[in-house]
């Protein structure tokens, strides 16, 4: 990935890796087991024989998004339409990403609007990005603001708007221990941030069911 676009993206320059390279697949699966002993378990007796080898590989799917680029999911898809320049909102895109302090989920609905310059990028794109993002160990805060930075920068629309609503396992689950609370976070950009009757007409849109 361009360097610009980690920088806008908020992402670490170079790419996160651990000094000694990359661990292999028996390193992590022996990782697991010692996860197992130190919880109390004993990874050798049956239920648990395969464990290790699930979770490496639950692993590399849940944590997929490292592998992928969300500039060039974004990066080739772009129609023109002319005369359209409303803003384009989708809205309640489920997400399942993992906190970065705990490594447990964060569940939640992403809502994203962007007002086009000229072009606009397929639907299905927009929540690739979302999902990319999301299938790396996150804040919340950090998710909302690396969509809306890289929609902005690939894009270049006037203005792009991100919601994000989301439960925090780590706080239901263990903690505090408050099940149902939700956690909003926002970032809007360019018209959005400038105009406060932009991001009005984005929350209502993504507030009101009648409106789409
Ligand atoms: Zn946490």
């Amino acid at each position: 990935m361009d360097a610009i676009f980690r920088k806008a993206a908020g992402l670490p320059n170079p790419p996160a890796a651990t000094p000694s390279g990359r661990p292999t697949q028996a390193e992590a699966e022996a990782a697991v087991s010692t996860l197992l002993r130190w919880i109390g378990e004993n990874p050798e007796r049956e239920g648990l024989i395969d464990t290790p080898r699930r979770v490496a590989k639950a692993y590399l799917e849940m944590f997929g998004g490292y592998a992928q680029s969300p500039v060039e999911e974004l990066g080739t898809t772009f129609e023109e339409v002319a005369g359209f320049d409303d803003m384009v909102v989708m809205r309640d895109i489920q997400f399942y990403s993992h906190c970065e302090h705990h490594m447990v989920p964060i569940i939640g609905k992403a809502h994203v609007g962007y007002l086009p310059d000229g072009r606009v990028v397929g639907l299905s794109k927009i929540a690739r990005v979302v999902d990319i993002f999301a299938q790396r160990l996150q804040t919340q805060e950090a998710l909302t603001a690396q969509i809306a930075n890289t929609i902005q920068e690939v894009l270049n629309p006037r203005g792009v708007a991100i919601v994000i609503e989301a439960e925090h396992m780590c706080m239901a689950m263990r903690g505090i221990k408050k099940q149902g609370s939700r956690t909003l976070t926002s970032t809007f950009t360019g018209a959005y941030r400038d105009n406060a009757e932009e991001q009005v007409r984005f929350m209502s849109m993504i507030r009101d069911p009648g409106k789409l």
